[in-house]
């Protein structure tokens, strides 16, 4: 396997340029199985752009550089004030020993339908920055996810996450078989804001995407448990497997959003 390392941006976006089949490696914690199994010709060790690791506030954005670990994201003072929400979902991700080495970017790209910060992204309205040695391009983080495990990617670098810092209420839940190492049997993450309901949530579709048809019923003036439960069943397509069955997934979702809706009023 060829081990090709960038030190600086341009660097990176030069290899990953003329390496394009060649996954990013930083924290390594999802990329590591594929790598042990020799499935893979080379890779582009990104882990030591630094540079890439901040959290800053700017006007009415607060702008995660890429790969800052999840341990950082999760004590950050700023992510607690303005969004409760990523924070609650950091505190479920994983163990202490992960959250050190894994990215947001890493969590983000690696696209697994239970992939736990992919959904407090979208319905907090992130953007994502991409740079490639043709420049920078930014995009609506659900303009990321084209279906399973295809990302709007051309030869291009997650550089940063920015997240408009708008009043919003929220709710967070994730459902798995014990407190820690989980891997979700089904999550909800939901937003309420001066722009409607956002809704979305882990291991209820092939990859995670904004539940439209829900958010179209919340947003509007009519609404019932029955309505919700057509719309929903619109939005989700949960695979049955030895975690859960498709029933059990997509009731406990429908309670969550039930739950979420009773707690914004309080
Ligand atoms: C024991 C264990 C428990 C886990 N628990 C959880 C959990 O609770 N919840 C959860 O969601 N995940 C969990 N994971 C999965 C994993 O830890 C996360 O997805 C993690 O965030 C990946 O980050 P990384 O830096 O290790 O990525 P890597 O493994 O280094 O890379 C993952 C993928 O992202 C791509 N990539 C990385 N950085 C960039 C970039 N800047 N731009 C473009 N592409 C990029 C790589 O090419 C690769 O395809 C767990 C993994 C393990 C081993």
């Amino acid at each position: 396997m060829t081990y090709l390392r960038a030190d600086n941006i341009k660097q990176a976006t030069e290899l990953i340029d003329a390496n394009p089949t060649f996954p990013l490696l930083h924290g390594g914690s999802d990329l590591a199985l594929k790598i042990k199994s020799g499935s893979i010709e080379g890779i582009i060790d990104i882990s030591h752009l630094k540079e890439l690791e901040y959290i800053k506030k700017d006007g009415e954005i607060l702008e995660i550089g890429a790969l800052t670990s999840i341990n950082t994201i999760l004590n950050d003072k700023k992510v607690i004030q303005h969004f409760p929400l990523l924070t609650e979902a950091c505190q479920n991700f994983a163990s202490h020993q992960i959250r050190n080495i894994a990215s947001l970017a890493g969590n983000i790209a690696n696209d697994s339908p239970v992939a736990d910060l992919i959904a407090p992204l979208l319905v907090l309205r992130a953007e994502v920055i991409l740079v490639s040695i043709k420049g920078t391009r930014t995009l609506p983080i659900h303009e990321l996810f084209q279906g399973f495990k295809q990302l709007n990617l051309n030869r291009e670098l997650i550089s940063s996450f920015k997240i408009p810092l708008l009043e919003h209420n929220y709710y967070y839940r994730k459902v798995g078989p014990r407190a820690n190492l989980n891997i979700s049997k089904v999550s909800l993450a939901m937003v309420h804001n001066r722009d409607g309901y956002f809704l979305s949530g882990a291991s209820v579709n092939p990859f995670v995407m904004r539940f439209r048809h829900s958010e179209e019923l919340l947003n509007s003036k009519v609404f019932s448990k029955d309505l919700l439960k057509n719309a929903l069943a619109k939005d989700i397509a949960p695979s049955g497997s030895f975690r859960s069955t498709k029933e059990y997934r997509s009731s406990v979702l429908l309670n969550m959003i039930l739950e979420a809706l009773e707690s914004f009023k309080e």
